[in-house]
């Protein structure tokens, strides 16, 4: 006999039903934030992410010539609930620097916390976002997993977690600078990004909720990153606030350190 497709027309199971309704929702996304240089405004930083549930690495360097750096005390008091990340020792810039000083200021950097901390550190930004091949190869070498770089819109991640790159910053450049950094930092597809999905608005907040809105869709990740004491000097709290707000509590949502971040992708075979 002739089944004329009888099987095809059958009602779908409830299980089956259920696979089609979770298909059409949103892909599970990362959200993840990061906080350069060891302020002593990173406290209250830590209070306002703990407030919204949020997660997050903050990259210490031991010394820092421009500004002050927070207690060991206070390290360890964020190192409770957040990543340590490793931002060199004196907060240098790498790329030009001999490899025998490029390699102290990594290593001597990363030791200094783990000696701080009891555990291995194996995450570290580089200072001012340079970086060079030599750079990322020092680094590498010193058993850093990942390394962040300030390459901003990107909202999958990183092929390659020894320059991971970012979502957008938490501060009110205007267009022509973003312009400008991606042309510096030959960040090619996050440009296209600016200029094409972002339309290259200068205002942050929208930045960061359309960044949000774009990894939610895809199931990407959502990384937002800034210094604490640029949120103090520019009086940023509050818009800060209301970003966390537009991203906390989110069904689809994994909220995640930089570390953590790094191992997902990698358990996803996203990094090898
Ligand atoms: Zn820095």
């Amino acid at each position: 006999m002739t089944n004329y497709g009888y099987h095809s027309l059958k009602m779908p199971t409830a299980s089956q039903q259920k696979g089609n309704d979770l298909s059409k929702q949103k892909k599970e996304m990362s959200v993840t934030t990061s906080w350069d240089d060891g302020c002593p405004e990173d406290i209250k930083m830590i209070h306002l992410l703990n407030k919204y549930g949020l997660k997050g690495t903050f990259y210490i360097p031991v010394k820092n010539r421009e500004r002050p750096v927070i207690s060991p005390s206070s390290i360890k008091e964020i190192s409770q609930g957040f990543e340590i990340g490793s931002h060199t020792f004196h907060h240098q810039i790498l790329p030009g620097l001999s490899q025998k000083e490029m390699r102290r200021e990594v290593v001597e950097g990363k030791n200094w916390l783990e000696q701080l901390l009891g555990h291995g550190v194996t995450s570290f930004c580089y200072p001012k976002g340079r970086f060079s091949r030599q750079t990322i190869q020092a680094v590498k070498n010193t058993g850093v997993r990942l390394a962040r770089t300030t390459r901003a819109f990107h909202y999958y991640g990183s092929n390659n977690l020894l320059c991971l790159n970012t979502s957008v910053q938490a501060f009110p450049h205007p267009s022509l600078i973003h312009l400008r950094h991606g042309i510096k930092e030959l960040n090619i597809l996050g440009l296209l990004t600016y200029i094409i999905q972002l339309k290259m608005t200068g205002d942050w907040q929208r930045l960061a909720r359309m960044m949000f809105d774009i990894a939610a869709t895809s199931g990407g990740v959502w990384h937002l990153w800034g210094h604490s004491w640029e949120i103090e000097a520019f009086d940023l709290w509050k818009p800060l606030e209301e970003i966390f707000k537009y991203v906390s509590n989110r069904t689809n949502a994994e909220y995640r350190t930089n570390g953590e971040l790094a191992e997902n992708q990698q358990n996803r075979g996203i990094n090898k």
